[in-house]
C-alpha cells in the first residue's frame, strides 16, 4: 500500500491563477444587468428555428471540421476555407493559438488593462505574459509594445476595440506597427467587437491580413451576433497555422447547434446590422449624457462605456450602482465598465451616475 497521506496536486500554473471573473448574472428581473458585453437582444427567430431543428439530432456528433460554417466564414471574408479555424468561442480559439505556438517560457505581449482571459490563458500554457500599460488616452501603446518584443516573443495580442476601455486602434498606427513587428511573431487582432466600430479611421483587418502573413484575425459570434451561450468563434490565419489550430482543438468542440446558429446568423446580416446600428446610436447618446456630467469618457467603439476611476471613488461608485440595482463590471485600481442594453436600462445607469456626480461635486 502506498502512502495515503498525500494527495494529487495541481500544477503551480493552475493553483496560482486568480481565475476568470465573469460578469455577475442578474439576481432579479428588475436588475439592470450591465456587467457583461453580451447582446441584450433576444435570439433572432430565424436562428432560433435552426437551433430547434438541429437539437433533434443531438445524439449525433457534429461535423468535426465544421466545413459548412467555415465555408460561409471564408466566403464572407473573401479568404479560402483552409484559412479559417473555428473553436468554442474566440477564447477557445485563442487557447488553440497559444497552445499551437508557445512552449514553456515563450512570451506573449498584450496591452493592459485589456481582456482578463489573456493573462490566464498565457499562464496556463506555461508561457510568460508581458503586459504593456495602455497609453494615457487609453489607446494601445504600440511603440512600447514593439519594445517589449524579444527573441522569446511568439505572439502579440491586440484587442481592438479594447475590452474594457472601448478604444479602437487606428489604421495608420496599426500599419506602422505591423511593418516593424518581426516576421516570426504572430499578431493576433482580437476583434470581438468589430461589428460596433463606426470610427472613420478604422481598418479592415482582412486587408492587413493579406499584406502581413503574420497577422491572425480573431472574431466571435458571442457579441453582435448574440450567440454567447452557444460558444463559437473563429480565426482567419495562414493555412499552415489554421491547420495547427485544428490539430490542438478539442474534437467536436463546436456543437452542431452552434455551427447551425452561426450560419443562420450570417444569413441574417441585415437584421444583425439593424441591431448593431441601434446600439451604436445608444452609445452616442449615452456618451453625450455622461460627458454632460463633466466626465471624460473615451470614445468607445464597442457596446460598452468605460469610466476610469481612482480609489476609493470606484468603490463608492460601485456601491451607488449596487444600491440602485444596476450591475456593472468593476476593475480594482482601474475603473468601471458599463455594457449597453435597451434605452430604459441605459437611462437607469445614466441616472445613477448623474446623481453620483452631483453629490460628489457638492461634497467638494
Ligand atoms: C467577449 C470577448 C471575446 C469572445 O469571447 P467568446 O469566447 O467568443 O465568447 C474575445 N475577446 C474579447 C476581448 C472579448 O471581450
Amino acid at each position: 500500500m502506498s502512502d495515503r497521506s498525500t494527495t494529487p496536486v495541481l500544477r503551480a500554473a493552475v493553483s496560482d491563477l486568480p481565475g476568470y471573473v465573469p460578469g455577475r448574472p442578474a439576481e432579479t428581473a428588475l436588475t439592470a444587468a450591465l456587467a457583461a458585453n453580451e447582446s441584450h437582444y433576444d435570439p433572432l427567430p430565424s436562428v432560433l428555428r435552426i437551433v430547434q431543428s438541429v437539437a433533434g439530432r443531438m445524439n449525433r456528433y457534429p461535423d468535426m471540421s465544421a466545413t459548412a460554417l467555415r465555408e460561409r466564414i471564408a466566403d464572407y471574408n473573401s479568404v479560402a476555407l483552409d484559412e479559417v479555424a473555428v473553436g468554442p468561442g474566440s477564447v477557445g480559439v485563442l487557447q488553440q493559438i497559444i497552445q499551437a505556438l508557445c512552449d514553456q517560457g515563450d512570451e506573449i505581449v498584450f496591452a493592459w488593462r485589456s481582456f482578463e482571459a489573456y493573462p490566464i490563458l498565457v499562464r496556463l500554457a506555461g508561457a510568460v505574459p508581458v503586459p504593456v500599460p495602455l497609453a494615457p488616452d487609453e489607446s494601445h501603446d504600440l511603440d512600447a509594445m514593439l519594445v517589449a518584443i524579444t527573441a522569446r516573443t511568439k505572439i502579440v495580442i491586440l484587442c481592438t476595440p479594447n475590452n474594457p476601455t472601448g478604444v479602437a486602434i487606428n489604421h495608420e498606427a496599426l500599419e506602422r506597427f505591423l511593418v516593424q513587428v518581426p516576421a516570426h511573431v504572430l499578431v493576433v487582432i482580437d476583434e470581438a467587437y468589430v461589428e460596433y466600430v463606426s470610427a472613420a479611421d478604422s481598418f479592415a483587418a482582412t486587408d492587413l491580413y493579406r499584406r502581413f502573413p503574420n497577422v491572425c484575425i480573431l472574431r466571435t459570434f458571442s457579441k453582435a451576433y448574440g450567440l454567447a451561450g452557444l460558444r463559437v468563434g473563429f480565426a482567419i490565419v495562414r493555412p499552415h497555422l489554421a491547420e495547427g489550430l485544428r490539430r490542438v482543438a478539442i474534437p467536436f468542440g463546436v456543437t452542431a447547434l452552434a455551427q447551425g446558429a452561426a450560419i443562420a446568423s450570417l444569413d441574417a446580416q441585415s437584421e444583425i446590422r439593424d441591431r448593431v446600428e441601434f446600439v451604436v446610436a445608444e452609445r452616442r447618446r449615452i456618451i453625450e449624457n455622461v460627458r454632460s456630467f463633466g466626465l471624460d469618457v473615451p470614445k468607445s467603439q464597442a457596446n460598452f462605456i468605460w469610466l476610469r476611476t481612482v480609489e476609493p471613488t470606484r468603490e463608492k461608485l460601485i456601491r451607488a450602482f449596487a444600491d440602485a440595482d444596476v450591475l456593472v463590471r468593476s476593475y480594482v485600481g482601474d475603473g468601471v465598465r458599463i455594457s449597453l442594453a435597451d434605452p430604459m436600462t441605459n437611462d437607469r445607469f445614466v441616472h445613477v451616475l448623474g446623481a453620483f456626480q452631483h453629490a460628489a461635486r457638492s461634497l467638494g
